[in-house]
């Protein structure tokens, strides 16, 4: 559902991107994980088109995004993506942020919005929260509103970025869950996170980056068990 080939991409003279090639299947769950600055941010930005790539190819469920502007929304309905911030829009309702962009970008009707935001405020276990403030929320909760928001737009690719680490610690199960939730679902997940627990027990393969490279790539069992590279064996000794 996701194919990349060749990608490089630089911010000014900066290579933050060599040589990415990335194939992800449907229903497939990917953790990235890597030293701060390796380019797991960038990566996962590019997939959604919000920076843009000089050299190569991403294609997203057979939408080509390196081929034009118009491709870029066409894209961006069909992935969602989750933030370590949460991004809410403070001056909205729970019930409201999650409505907005069914009825600007997919036209919903204000009856079809509001049912589809119950529909996955319930799922992530946050209905009765539906007409607070963010502001009124703890982070967790924000967060998980956050996963509904980005569900409301029925997407068939869930991007995560470190989305458990702006969070204190008792809240973090709370979000893992709801993606575990998700994953069990079938969902299409790349998730950049440090929670190896959660790459242990939910991912088909994790991915590790260092400066800008995919270094290795594995089953997660072979990944923790046997790294083959002296950076990843370098960076989990550091995390584990
Ligand atoms: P972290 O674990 O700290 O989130 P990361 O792996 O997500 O790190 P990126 O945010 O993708 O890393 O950044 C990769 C590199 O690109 C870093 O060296 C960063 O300083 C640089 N970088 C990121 N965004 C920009 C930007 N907008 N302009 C210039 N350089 C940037
Ligand atoms: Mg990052």
């Amino acid at each position: 559902i996701i194919e990349i080939q060749g990608l490089n991409k630089w911010y000014d003279k900066f290579h933050v991107l060599t040589d990415i090639d990335l194939k992800v299947s449907s229903g497939e769950r990917i953790v990235i994980c890597g030293p701060s600055g390796s380019g797991k941010s960038t990566l996962i930005r590019c997939i959604n088109a919000l920076e843009k790539v000089q050299q190569g190819r991403i294609v997203v469920d057979g939408i080509d995004l390196t081929a034009g502007a118009g491709n870029i929304d066409a894209v961006r309905q069909e992935v969602g993506m989750v933030f370590q911030q949460f991004n809410l829009f403070p001056h909205m309702t729970v019930l409201q942020n999650c409505m907005l962009a069914p009825m600007r970008s997919r036209k919903a009707s204000k009856a079809d919005a509001e049912a589809l935001a119950m529909k996955y405020l319930t799922r992530v276990r946050i209905a009765d929260q539906a007409h607070k403030y963010p502001s009124q929320l703890s982070g967790g909760q924000q967060q998980r509103v956050a996963i509904a928001r980005a569900l409301c737009m029925t997407p068939k690719i869930m991007l995560f970025d470190e989305p458990t680490s702006a969070l204190d610690p008792e809240m973090v199960k709370e979000v893992l869950d709801t993606m575990i939730g998700l994953a069990e679902d079938g969902m299409t997940m790349l998730c950049v996170t440090h929670e190896m627990g959660f790459a242990r027990s939910v991912a088909d393969r994790v991915i590790f980056m260092a400066d800008g490279k995919i270094i290795e790539q594995a089953r997660p069992e072979e990944f923790f068990g046997n790294p083959q590279h002296e950076k990843t064996r370098a960076f989990l000794g550091q995390i584990l």
